[in-house]
């Protein structure tokens, strides 16, 4: 009883109306805590990188307790509303991490700059708090972001579509030869054509690991791309998800979309040979079970993944042939109440005679009997834990960007609404810089085979992201000689109209 009263003098009547009915900030304002959100609750509100008058701003709400929070409603009421805006919590992205989602709730275009209130309540009788948002006057952002929309060009393979003012629209015209030369590659290697032009949308950001596809593609260009800098290839890699989806079938297991689009792309970041590279894997104790690989694929360390499937499907092809394997592939069905590794297992009896754990022994025995060099694993090894590093970054310093909760929109709504700040503005930190100036550095390195100078650029990032784990502010962190230099460095792109891409 002494909790409940506890509670009523706390929150009063405003919490006995909000268990009823949703209400208006005003009503309960001054008894909520302006702290922000309680232990555990997270909010984030983008655009990132501030907010400014004119922004579309939305809210992201993450729970303390994802099991909990499942099917709950927040509640967010934004200044001089009367009815709250309503979300649920539910799974988002590939990680389908629970997450009520606001998207592009406030609209700010007719405010003057100043520090505003917003309230959320997780209903109905959840906490209950206040967070303040100042907007800054839109004259504040250089101009090209505030300036920026959306512009679209129509090619023969494609409809390319870039933010005016960025990289993309300097660098247009070898972009869209680009393009056409990867479509022409991809159609070659797929054995069909675009029935109708697809949209290329070029984000002047990085997301994920600089690709993704839906209906459409969406490819990373900046000029800092701290994911690597592999448009053609990540451009090469979504144009065969395209192609594989138009062909479609009954059931295309994970590990198959993406291991066909590392093997008709000759590569993951880079042209590599896949089946050396995949048996360095097992020089590194790296190697997964394909029955393991098959299930929860996106959840497996990503690089192994995606070099194994890319492998297997090299190997497959090398020893029933394309025509065969592509029958296959197009051929599995779902196995009611069973797995997708179920469904290769069944698939593979009845169009090659064999098991996916013969299938997995074959393959093992073939890697065993063809070893990589000592060049290819040293590559492998830096390669994974480049981007396991790439990713450790994104989680601590630029969540949005990270591949299984990435803030992805799609070109016809922001287009419609006129939206460029989501995909132009990103985390710009000093800490942010250095790092990313880092990664680009390690990840040249890389490329080059300048393997020592590739380790040192990873373990400076590393030494970073973990002093901020263990609780270092994010501009406190930069204590590595390696790091501290290169947050000296974070303008040497200042002049050339370039933004700093390298060290
Ligand atoms: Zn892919």
């Amino acid at each position: 009883m002494r909790h409940r009263l506890i509670f009523f003098a706390l929150f009063g009547l405003g919490a006995l109306l909000a268990a009823a009915q949703p209400v208006g900030a005003q009503i309960f304002a001054h008894q909520l805590d302006d702290s922000g959100p309680p232990p555990g609750y997270a909010v984030l509100s983008l655009p990132e990188d501030g907010h400014y008058t004119g922004d579309r701003i939305s809210f992201i709400i993450l729970p303390p307790d994802s099991q909990a929070a499942q099917e709950q409603e927040v509640w967010l009421t934004l200044p001089g509303a009367v009815t709250p805006e309503t979300a649920v919590f539910g799974g988002y992205g590939i990680g389908g991490s629970q997450r009520a989602t606001f998207r592009w709730a406030w609209n700010t275009s007719a405010l003057p700059p100043a520090k505003y209130p917003v309230t959320f309540q997780i209903s109905p009788d959840g906490p209950a708090w206040r967070q303040w948002v100042t907007l800054r006057p839109a004259s504040q952002l250089p101009t090209p972001i505030h300036a920026a929309t959306w512009q679209s060009i129509a090619i023969d393979c494609c409809v390319v579509y870039f933010a005016s003012g960025t990289a993309s629209q300097r660098d247009l015209e070898d972009l869209l030869e680009i393009a056409e030369a990867q479509s022409q590659a991809a159609e070659a290697r797929m054995q069909t054509t675009f029935s109708e032009p697809v949209s290329v949308v070029l984000l002047p950001r990085v997301l994920g690991h600089g690709g993704f596809a839906t209906d459409k593609i969406y490819v990373s260009y900046l000029d800092r791309n701290y994911a690597g800098e592999a448009f053609a290839q990540v451009l090469h890699h979504e144009m065969i998800h395209v192609l594989d989806g138009r062909l479609g079938a009954s059931l295309r297991p994970t590990m198959f979309i993406e291991g066909l689009a590392v093997y008709h792309s000759g590569g993951h970041f880079k042209p590599e040979p896949l089946l050396p590279r995949a048996a360095a894997l097992l020089d590194l104790g790296w190697y997964i079970p394909l029955a393991h690989l098959a299930d929860g694929f996106y959840l497996k360390q990503h690089e192994i993944g995606y070099l194994q499937a890319a492998a297997l499907v090299e190997y497959m092809v090398a020893r029933w042939g394309y025509p065969a394997f592509d029958i296959f592939y197009r051929n599995i069905v779902p196995v009611s109440g069973r797995t997708q590794a179920a469904a290769i297992d069944a698939a593979l009896q009845i169009h090659f005679g064999t098991t996916l754990a013969d299938l997995n022994r074959d393959f093992y025995a073939y890697l065993q009997a063809n070893p990589a060099t000592p060049e290819q694993t040293a590559d492998v090894r830096l390669t994974v834990e480049f981007y396991d590093t790439v990713r450790r970054y994104q989680q601590a310093l630029d969540p949005n960007a990270y591949f299984l909760s990435a803030w992805l929109l799609d070109i016809d709504s922001m287009q419609a609404e006129n939206i460029t700040a989501d995909y132009l503005r990103h985390p710009r930190s000093t800490t942010n810089l250095a790092l990313e100036l880092l990664l680009a550095n390690a990840e040249a390195a890389l490329t080059r085979g300048e393997f020592a100078a590739a380790q040192a650029g990873i373990d400076a990032v590393n030494a970073v992201l973990q002093e901020i784990e263990n609780g270092a502010t994010a501009q406190g962190s930069l204590t590595t000689p390696l790091a501290g230099q290169s947050a000296g460095r974070r303008n040497p792109g200042a002049g050339t109209g370039r933004a700093p891409r390298r060290l």
